[in-house]
């Protein structure tokens, strides 16, 4: 068989790139979407499929529409929960078809897939979808680094969960073919020291909050807007991990104090 190596070459190397892409499916409640979804992925070069708390599947409905992508659904990773899904993901996108207040800066697909680009480097990518009815709820979308939004009709903003599905993979693979990458501020050493991925900020995060509490800045009983904001502002510094070590180096300074002045404290 005669084949063109140069080109197999480049298809394979795509096709490691695109694995690292997640497309994951929360509460989907017409397994025909599932479907749908995978049949939009197979076409352009995406395998990896989270399917979480799906109301039917597998399923014959979930097969028709796959229409030849049922190796898709066949390997799907089936889970109870949005996390597990996410698990290991240097980077995760949640879609959403409204503005939510208070969310992370909306960016749109083709911006989302040039930063995909950049984090498959790190890690795997991953790019959540929302129930039909209801979309992803905040709690889900807390769990995204990035909001992307298809621009829309303002008045009619909501497209079908398999066609949203299309959009995102298509604007990904032609970001993973043209290696579109996002102008990120680079200096001498900047390869040996990556930026910080989710579960690094994840836990800067929660490190933030359990000091700010404990020195009693953080008022637990209206605790939801400033862990938002943090969140916010640490994902946006898009900190490199020696700079998320340098807050968490702080951070555990700050409770060792906290811990002898109160050993001091209970000694008298
Ligand atoms: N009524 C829901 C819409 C759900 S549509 C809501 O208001 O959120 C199902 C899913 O398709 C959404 O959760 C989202 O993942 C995706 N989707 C639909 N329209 C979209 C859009 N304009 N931009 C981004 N994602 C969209």
């Amino acid at each position: 068989m005669v084949t063109n190596s140069s080109a197999d070459s480049t298809s394979a190397a795509l096709q490691v790139a695109t694995d690292a892409v997640r497309i994951v499916l929360v509460g989907t409640t017409h397994a025909g979407n599932i479907g749908s979804s995978a049949r939009a992925m197979k076409a352009m070069g995406f395998r990896q499929l989270a399917v979480v708390s799906p109301r039917h599947f597998p399923s014959a409905d979930a097969t028709a529409m796959a229409s030849g992508a049922d190796d898709l659904l066949a390997d799907a990773h089936v889970t109870d929960s949005l996390e597990e899904a996410l698990r290991g993901c240097a980077m995760v996108f949640g879609t959403t078809a409204r503005d939510r207040h208070l969310q992370w800066p909306v960016i749109s697909p083709a911006e989302a897939a040039s930063e995909a680009v950049a984090a498959a480097n790190r890690g795997p990518v991953a790019f959540v979808f929302g129930r039909e009815a209801s979309g992803l709820t905040n709690a889900e979308l807390d769990l995204c680094q990035r909001a992307v939004r298809i621009p829309t009709e303002p008045t009619f903003s909501s497209l079908n969960l398999s066609q949203a599905v299309q959009i995102c993979v298509y604007e990904l693979r032609m970001a993973f073919l043209q290696q579109r990458l996002p102008s990120l501020p680079t200096a001498p050493g900047d390869a040996a020291d990556p930026i910080a991925g989710a579960s690094a900020i994840d836990l800067l995060h929660r490190h933030f909050i359990e000091t700010m509490a404990a020195v009693g800045y953080f008022d637990p009983t209206n605790p939801r807007l400033l862990e938002r904001r943090l969140k916010r502002l640490l994902i946006g510094a898009n900190m490199r991990q020696s700079e998320a070590q340098i807050m968490r180096g702080f951070l555990t300074g700050i409770d060792r104090k906290l811990r002898r002045l109160s050993d001091a404290g209970s000694d008298d």
